[in-house]
């Protein structure tokens, strides 16, 4: 029976940098992914620029040139990453969810879509969107409603409701007016925090808003969806309103129920799963967890990014290899300073 020295679950950018800093100190790994790689992205919308630059989000030190020097693409990175995949002759078995483990005498079983496989040690590089935030009313698993902006082609001349008032309903919003369609924002204060929308997404917001093209609805909760038929309390007065479509841009939680199975200790109200920094160790001794994985669900405020998190590979291969590199690490520091 082979047993891998690594299990790496997940194949986001941060398990693929892992898989091949593994792979270049010649130790045995076997990758799960529970979607095609790089799953997070994909869902983007397309056309989504990155707003990290591509140094930050670059990975094993192969540059990331984007055709005009500008951040990145969801379709550019996705590209890349699977550029960097085939240059380092990664063997990722895509859509096989890891689902539970056992442990055996000096080893994991992970169960996996296409079975069993063992490993001395497994790393979690999960990320944290799994789940959509629900706002659990009725009427939020009609057709017509999402927690996904997908193409802005599929919403063509339509009336379509958004809620939520962050970077992902701000972007929607705009992409929505300027295609045609008829676009009302939906937001549960008085008015937007322009502070925590992105600056050069802010000021077209701010201005489509003041001249009205953009319907702004504040101070408003949605209550139920039927029929084509959005009900809300606006400035405590109920109100209802046609849409074809409502998109519920509330943002994204951990899915923590693969922590849970493998019995990791997860603190606090979002779930963050006790590690130990210096190693990214869990409190299940030679369980590792990588990436945005280790934040928990970022509900109030993201910390944890592509680019906060690279430094975790060198730490993790440091604790396996028992030889850590500064120099890897400084890089990274440096860089987000
Ligand atoms: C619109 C938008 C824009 C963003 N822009 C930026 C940005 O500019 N810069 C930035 O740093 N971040 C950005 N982010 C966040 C970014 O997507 C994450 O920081 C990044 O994807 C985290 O990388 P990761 O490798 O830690 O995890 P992920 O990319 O989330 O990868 C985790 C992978 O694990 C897989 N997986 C989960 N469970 C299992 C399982 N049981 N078995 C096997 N595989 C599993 C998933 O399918 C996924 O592919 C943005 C997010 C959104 C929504």
């Amino acid at each position: 029976m082979m047993i891998y020295e690594v299990a790496i679950v997940g194949a986001g950018p941060i398990g693929i940098e892992l898989a091949v800093a593994l792979k270049e100190a010649n130790i045995s790994t076997v990758h799960f992914e529970a979607g095609q790689i790089g799953a997070t992205i994909e869902w983007y919308a397309p056309g989504t620029t990155f707003f990290s630059s591509s140094d930050r989000i670059s990975i094993c030190g192969v540059p990331l040139e984007t055709p005009n020097q500008a951040k990145a693409t969801r379709e550019e990175y996705l590209r890349y990453l699977r550029s960097v995949v085939r240059q380092f002759d990664l063997k990722i078995r895509t859509y096989d969810p890891v689902t539970g483990i056992s442990k055996e005498k000096d080893y994991f079983k992970l169960i996996s879509a296409g079975g069993e496989t063992s490993a001395k040690r497994v790393v979690l590089a999960i990320g944290d969107m799994q789940l959509p935030n629900l706002l659990d009313i009725p009427g939020e698993d009609l057709p017509y409603v999402s927690h996904y902006f997908r193409d802005p082609h599929t919403y063509f001349g339509k009336k379509v409701l958004i809620v939520g008032g962050k970077n992902s309903a701000a972007e929607a919003a705009i992409r929505l007016y300027r295609i045609g369609c008829d676009v009302t924002l939906s937001y549960h204060a008085a008015e937007l925090n322009f502070e925590r929308i992105k600056f050069w997404i802010a000021p077209e917001l701010r201005s489509l808003i003041a001249s009205k093209s953009i319907k702004f609805l504040g101070d408003s909760k949605l209550k139920e969806i039927a029929d084509h038929k959005a009900i809300f309390t606006v400035q405590g007065k109920e109100s209802a309103y046609q849409y074809d479509f409502v998109l519920l841009l509330t943002g994204y939680c951990q899915d923590p129920s693969l922590f849970e199975k493998f019995g990791i200790e997860l603190v606090g109200d979002t779930k963050i799963p006790v590690y130990d920094p210096e190693t990214m160790e869990t409190n299940i001794p030679e369980i590792f967890i990588a990436g945005t994985a280790c934040a928990g669900s970022q509900v109030k405020s993201h910390k944890e990014f592509i680019e906060t998190t690279h430094v975790h590979v060198n730490r993790i291969v440091g604790r396996i290899t028992g030889v850590r590199s500064n120099a890897s690490e400084k890089h990274y520091l440096l860089s987000e300073s």
